[in-house]
């Protein structure tokens, strides 16, 4: 039996450590970066609605990089765009995550062939954290994404160890 055991059974106390504390804490508050670029940010749109409502998850848009913590990248991503991406992206402070929504932010969608003026890939300027796919993918699966992410978070460790 071990020494804490039965002494709180009339308390509410809950015991842990305080990495798993301050990352239970950053994810559920993943604050989402407000942008969208095609269709998929419909969907993205959609998912942030009443039906789905992604904000039970913790997930609050933002409209300034510096208060952001995950970058969702919903649509196409032109070559025009890609840079203005990645100075967003420079922008968020760390730790930042990116959730790619959508084929074409995957790999170039249906334009991964003959779209000149596509980037085949957001993971060609910025690190990508999860894939969500699907042309559009629906709501759903951009909450499994989210909950991907959050799994993610909680396996993190800030505290840097000695070697
Ligand atoms: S993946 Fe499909 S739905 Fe999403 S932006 Fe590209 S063409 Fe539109």
């Amino acid at each position: 039996m071990g020494f804490l055991d039965q002494r709180f059974e009339n308390s509410n106390i809950v015991v842990t450590s305080l990495e798993n504390l301050l990352n239970w804490a950053r994810l559920s508050s993943l604050f989402q970066m407000q942008f969208g670029l095609a269709c998929c940010a419909i969907e993205m749109m959609a998912a942030s609605a009443s039906h789905f409502d992604i904000m039970r998850f913790g997930v609050i848009p933002r409209a300034t990089p510096r208060q952001t913590d995950v970058m969702i990248v919903a649509g196409t991503v032109t070559l025009k765009m890609a840079s203005r991406i990645k100075r967003l992206y420079d922008q968020m402070p760390e730790p930042r995550y990116v959730i790619s929504m959508g084929s074409c932010s995957n790999c170039g969608g249906p334009y991964w062939e003959h779209g000149y003026h596509v980037l085949k890939g957001v993971d060609r300027v910025i690190p990508v954290d999860v894939y969500v796919p699907g042309c559009p993918p629906r709501p759903e699966a951009l909450l499994e994404g989210i909950m991907k992410l959050q799994e993610k978070v909680r396996k993190e460790t800030l505290v840097k160890k000695k070697a």
